[in-house]
C-alpha cells in the first residue's frame, strides 16, 4: 500500500514549529508508518522528488527565494497547510513591515553594534529581501491554517493524521484556544 506523502519547509520563520512536529514524542515513529516524507529539513531531502499530498509550510516570505520555495510546494502539494502565526500572518519577522526595506538593512548591517564589516550584504546569489514579510494565503492559495506559535504538537498531530487519513479537520476547541 502506497502511503500518503508529507514535504515540509520553513520560510520566514525560527522552526518552532518543525519542532512542535518533533514533539509529538512517541507517535513519530506511528508518523514514519503512516507516512513518507518528501522534502523536507526533517530528512534534509532538498528537492521534490515526487508530487505530495500535503505541505506543511512555517514562516511566512520575506524575501525572494522564499517566494519561489512556496510557488515551488503549491506545485507540488495537494494540500498545502499554513502551519503556525508567522505562515498565517506573518509573525514576529512582520514586525518590520511599518519599517522601510533600507531603513531595517541599514540597522543591521551598518548601526549594529555587534557588527564588524559595515555592509549590506549584495551578493547576487543572495535572495532578494521583500518589502514586507508577507503572509502565505497572499501569495498562494492555502487549504488549511494551524494557528499558534507553536501550534501544539497534539494539535500538529490532530490535523496530520486527519488529512492523510482523507478526514474533515474536526479540530477541538481544546486544542485551537490559547488561554
Ligand atoms: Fe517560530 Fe512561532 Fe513563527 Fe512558528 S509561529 S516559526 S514557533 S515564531
Amino acid at each position: 500500500m502506497t502511503k500518503p506523502i508529507i514535504a515540509t519547509a520553513s520560510l520566514a520563520g525560527c522552526f518552532g514549529c518543525h519542532m512542535s512536529v518533533l514533539d509529538i514524542d512517541a507517535k513519530i515513529l506511528q508518523l514514519i508508518e503512516l507516512v513518507e516524507f518528501n522534502k523536507s529539513p526533517i530528512d534534509d531531502i532538498k528537492t521534490f522528488t515526487k508530487p505530495c499530498d500535503v505541505g506543511l509550510i512555517e514562516g511566512g516570505c520575506g524575501n525572494s527565494e522564499n517566494v519561489e520555495v512556496l510557488r515551488d510546494f503549491r506545485k507540488n502539494c495537494k494540500a498545502l497547510v499554513a502551519v503556525g502565526e508567522c505562515a498565517i500572518m506573518g509573525g514576529l519577522p512582520a514586525m518590520r513591515n511599518g519599517i522601510p526595506i533600507q531603513e531595517c538593512l541599514e540597522e543591521a548591517y551598518l548601526r549594529c553594534p555587534t557588527v564588524d564589516d559595515k555592509i549590506i550584504p549584495n551578493d547576487e546569489e543572495l535572495p532578494i529581501s521583500l518589502d514586507k514579510v508577507y503572509p502565505l494565503h497572499e501569495i498562494v492559495k492555502i487549504d488549511y491554517f494551524l494557528p499558534g506559535c507553536p501550534p501544539s504538537a497534539d494539535l500538529i498531530w490532530e490535523a496530520l493524521t486527519a488529512l492523510v487519513g482523507g478526514k474533515p479537520l474536526g479540530l477541538t476547541y481544546n486544542l485551537i484556544k490559547f488561554d
